[in-house]
């Protein structure tokens, strides 16, 4: 038997406790400093909330899209990058939130994808067991500084500086998979000012969100409060002080933004 982190941690914790009260004094644990807040996303009907763990997301998931930003869809294998959980910005349903344009960039771009939350994990998940791991789905921005974003690919540097930066992943409160269903049809689109700029249908996926849950459970164990940002159909493209974004997917609320 091996034992896990956690559970040594969880030993010795048990260990200081009993030798507190034997001793009877209290057995003041580190403080920590500067902990982090939980992020977490509301769910719908309830009270409670998610706390979200890791936010990964796929790259160039529609054949159309793929092949605007260069790629050809059918030779490659799924990818994957992550952005900070603390990049969530959350959106409430009937508002239209503000959302900040990030610096650095002239060319700040929208992608709207479907984006599903993990009720559980593991590592080698198989495809036909992956849907059971999904809590629940929303709509999401995967905000995007593509001319960072491009100028690092072309100079083979990291895409952080892109895709991870502050407020880059606006999303809506999380609808549980038995209120829902789950997603693998319907439509899904994007429109500034009243324009339809983005149109597709989910089934336009190369690699379905159960493929990706088990594509990316082979390259990280996946834990609750996972989620993933499934990809954008085509036609990205960017956004502008003042611009009203309304993100739609059949079968959740709309998503909404202005640029700010
Ligand atoms: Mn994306």
């Amino acid at each position: 038997m091996t034992l896990r982190r956690r559970d040594i941690i969880g030993t010795l914790a048990v260990a200081g406790a009993t030798l507190a009260s034997e001793t009877g004094h209290a057995q003041a644990g580190p403080k920590t400093l500067f902990a982090p807040a939980i992020t977490t996303i509301p769910i719908v009907g309830t009270s409670d909330v998610f706390a979200v763990r890791r936010i990964y997301c796929i790259g160039r998931n529609y054949e159309a899209h793929s092949r605007e930003m260069g790629s050809d869809p059918t030779r490659e294998p799924p990818f994957f990058f992550q952005k900070p959980r603390d990049a969530i910005q959350n959106v409430k349903v009937g508002e239209v939130a503000d959302h900040p344009y990030p610096s650095l960039t002239k060319n700040y771009h929208h992608e709207v994808e479907l984006v599903a939350a993990l009720k559980s994990g593991g590592r080698n998940i198989p495809h036909d067991k992956a849907l059971e791991h999904v809590f629940g789905y929303t709509v999401g921005l995967d905000m995007t500084r593509r001319d960072l974003q491009q100028a690092m690919g072309n100079e083979k540097k990291p895409w952080e500086i892109g895709k991870s930066f502050d407020s880059s992943a606006p999303l809506g409160p999380i609808h549980k998979v038995e209120q829902v269903g789950h997603f693998t049809k319907g439509a899904i689109s994007l429109a500034i000012n009243g324009v339809v700029r983005q149109k597709a249908d989910l089934s336009w996926m190369i690699w379905s969100v159960a493929e990706q849950i088990a594509k990316l459970s082979e390259a990280f164990e996946l834990f609750p409060g996972d989620i993933i940002y499934s990809g954008t159909p085509d036609n990205v493209g960017p956004v502008v002080k003042g611009d009203v974004l309304l993100c739609k997917i059949e079968g959740l609320p709309d998503l909404s933004v202005r640029i700010t």
